[in-house]
């Protein structure tokens, strides 16, 4: 089999390079909007964190998302995308790579 490439992407909360499927994308849309984006297709502005709280943590508390994202994020979104996380369960199945 032929080995692919893994695609690394750098987690907004705790700053280290994982591979693209360990790490969940938070999006803003077109209007601001701020959501989860387990596919990792939506259009608009895109981070990567790890898909556990604590990782949304960090990066609530160091603003790092809302660096990454170019917009402020209030406290009730962060606690609405951390519910989003703990009911995500990752894809098991491959899935294509961008
Ligand atoms: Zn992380």
């Amino acid at each position: 089999m032929k080995q692919r490439k893994i695609p690394m992407r750098m987690c907004v909360g705790c700053r280290e390079m994982k591979p693209k499927k360990e790490l969940i994308r938070v999006v803003r849309g077109k209007e601001g909007e701020i959501s989860l984006d387990p596919r990792g297709k939506a259009p608009g502005r895109g981070a990567y964190v790890c898909f556990h709280g604590d990782c949304l943590k960090k990066a609530e508390k160091t603003r790092a998302l809302e660096r990454a994202l170019e917009h402020p994020i209030a406290p009730e979104i962060y606690a609405q995308l951390a519910k989003e996380m703990e009911g995500y369960v990752p894809d098991p199945k491959p899935e294509g790579e961008d």
